[in-house]
């Protein structure tokens, strides 16, 4: 198992990238909205894994909420495991709790689940199916 990213919930992408650009020695990879999660994201790729900043769209963002509780950073961690559907099927049984039962897509297609922060010590967990090498 291995990290695939980190997700961290910033303000504003246009303080964020600055001071990421800074960090790391360049700009980012890439940089997208994601609709349906109300995001707008810069990725920095590492090697083997990546950082998203995440900006909320909207005040209805599950970032804007994050932010206004929490304050900004680090938001999610994501793991990439093999068989995603099976997995959560072992976890739910080992009493974690899942905030989704079943995979779905993700940005990019990719096939990815939560779990609830409740059963995490307050970390939020994306799994996410490792890709076909
Ligand atoms: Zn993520």
């Amino acid at each position: 198992m291995k990290i695939h990213h980190i997700g961290i919930a910033v303000e504003s992408l246009s303080v964020a990238i600055p001071a990421f650009e800074k960090i790391l020695g360049r700009a980012p990879d890439s940089q997208e909205t994601v609709a349906d999660q109300k995001v707008r994201v810069a990725v920095f790729n590492l090697s083997g894994s990546r950082i998203e900043l995440l900006e909320a769209t909207s005040p209805e963002s599950p970032i804007a909420k994050f932010i206004s509780k929490r304050g900004q950073g680090i938001h999610h961690l994501t793991l990439s495991v093999q068989g995603l559907a099976g997995r959560l099927g072992e976890l739910e049984q080992g009493g974690i709790r899942l905030i989704d039962r079943e995979p779905r897509a993700g940005a990019g297609g990719e096939q990815i689940a939560f779990l609830h922060p409740s059963s995490t010590t307050g970390v939020l967990i994306e799994l996410v199916e490792e890709e076909g090498e």
